[in-house]
């Protein structure tokens, strides 16, 4: 009460305060024809630097609307002609390009064409044009050039409303001032959906996402995963074909990241909707994709199921960003039928792995006698005794993991690490014989670095 009448004293004090008059530069004070010419003046000018701003707003728009037009006809234009056409996936992506403003190419010549209810992962390191990717689909990002078709249906073109998608992104984007209940109902309550059935579906996703505990809470009351479930939860409640999925746990620890895994592919096999997520993580693509997509620099690496691109990457770089600890990787020499990997180390290539490297190279031939070579530590095999076709390698640095020992060594003087099980004994400066699976050998062009075998 005491600070009510305060305010009104406050408020009357200051209506009846007299105020300093203006004085001009030599010190003297207008009078009251000067200051009304000048108010006048002041107002005048501040009303043409407004009308200047605004001018200047619509010349950029203008530009910027040109610059769609012209992209729209092009486009519009390719469609016509055929150069693209919609096929029978659900989502088709032809010759995406993406360039902004600033002239920056993040994607080029993308191509993908994706099935209903697959779930796939855009996996690369950061700035390799995952995101930029999405949000083309999405419709939050113009198409430079190429198509995009979703259900058949023509779609660089359409609003982000008009594409039948949600989207999860890693920051949870909550009301913080509105409960769970709140959250997960606003998107039904802005479309008019009837109040019984807002609470129906309210109901099921939360049941879902196990949120019943939590719905009268308001998002500062809760963890980072129950927030996080709560956006997912506002995307799966629109009921929608299309889940677009950006970095969503990237904000979590890595124990609770694990368990949303989990969640989230059960999600995508309840709800049988169309899933891509882009991630940098490649466990997460390896754990959660039907089919993964590799991108560096912009460009689409390999496409295919986890398996298929851990056991026959396209070339180095998958090799060594699928896989944790990562492919080794040695540049060799290639010598008759033997592939020299450092001074006192050979490997000689089996007789069908050799017919495969010279078919490569028929109508090519191999530039000096460089080649890569490429086996994963899981594939790398100690034996007791040394044979013809083993190597003997010394131990620089010894890793247990607990389950198993990783164990550092080089090859020359390139890197290598190994595995083996932890009921072994190992130390640092101990010599060990390994022989390779043969089968399990990766051989790249050294220029191209595109896989041979
Ligand atoms: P990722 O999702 O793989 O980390 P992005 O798609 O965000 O990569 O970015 C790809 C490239 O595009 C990067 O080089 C990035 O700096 C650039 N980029 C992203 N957004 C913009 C933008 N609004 N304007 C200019 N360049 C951008």
């Amino acid at each position: 009460m005491k600070g009510f009448f305060e305010r009104v004293k406050n408020f009357f004090a200051n209506l009846f305060k007299k105020k300093e008059p203006r004085l001009k530069e030599d010190g003297t004070p207008y009078t009251k024809e000067e200051l009304k010419a000048l108010k006048r003046e002041e107002k005048l000018k501040k009303k043409e630097e407004k009308k200047k701003l605004a001018a200047q707003k619509k010349a950029e728009e203008k530009k910027k609307s040109d610059h769609y037009i012209e992209v729209c006809k092009e486009q519009s234009d390719a469609l016509r002609d055929g150069t693209f056409q919609p096929n029978d996936s659900f989502i088709s992506l032809q010759h995406i390009n993406k360039i902004y403003p600033n002239k920056t190419q993040a994607v080029f010549d993308f191509n993908l064409d994706i099935q209903k209810h697959e779930f796939i992962v855009f996996v690369g390191p950061s700035g390799c044009g995952k995101s930029t990717t999405l949000r083309m689909i999405a419709g939050l990002e113009q198409i430079t050039s190429g198509a995009l078709f979703i259900n058949g249906k023509f779609s660089n073109l359409l609003e982000p409303a008009e594409r039948g998608l949600a989207m999860v992104f890693q920051s949870y984007a909550l009301y913080p001032h509105m409960t769970v209940y709140d959250n997960l109902a606003f998107a039904l309550r802005q479309h008019h959906v009837p109040k019984d059935e807002i609470e129906e579906r309210v109901k099921r996703v939360s049941k879902i996402l196990e949120l019943d505990p939590y719905l009268d809470r308001k998002p500062g009351n809760l963890s980072g995963g129950q927030c996080q479930r709560v956006a997912l939860g506002r995307a799966i409640i629109r009921n929608t074909d299309i889940f677009l999925m950006d970095e969503p746990l990237s904000n979590l620890d890595a124990k609770l990241r694990v368990q949303m895994r989990s969640e989230i592919v059960n999600l995508h096999r309840e709800l049988n909707a169309t899933t891509i997520y882009v991630t940098h993580d490649q466990t997460e693509a390896m754990t959660m994709a039907t089919r993964i997509v590799v991108m560096k620099a912009g460009y689409v690496q390999q496409i295919g199921a986890p398996k298929d691109i851990y056991n026959h990457p396209a070339n180095v770089f998958v090799a060594t960003f699928i896989g944790s600890p990562a492919m080794n990787i040695v540049q060799a020499k290639m010598v008759g039928g033997d592939i020299i990997l450092s001074e006192n180390h050979k490997y000689h290539l089996p007789a069908a792995l050799k017919k495969k490297v010279a078919e490569f190279y028929k109508d090519n031939p191999m530039e000096g006698d460089d080649i890569t070579f490429g086996i994963r530590p899981e594939d790398v095999i100690i034996v007791d005794s040394p044979t013809k076709d083993t190597l003997e390698i010394q131990l620089d640095f010894v890793e247990l993991l607990g389950n198993e020992y990783h164990l550092h060594t080089a090859i020359g003087n390139q890197k290598f690490i190994l595995k083996a099980p932890a009921k072994m004994e190992y130390q640092v400066g101990d010599k060990i014989n390994v022989k390779f699976d043969s089968d399990r050998v990766h051989l790249f062009d050294k220029k191209t670095t595109n896989c041979i075998i």
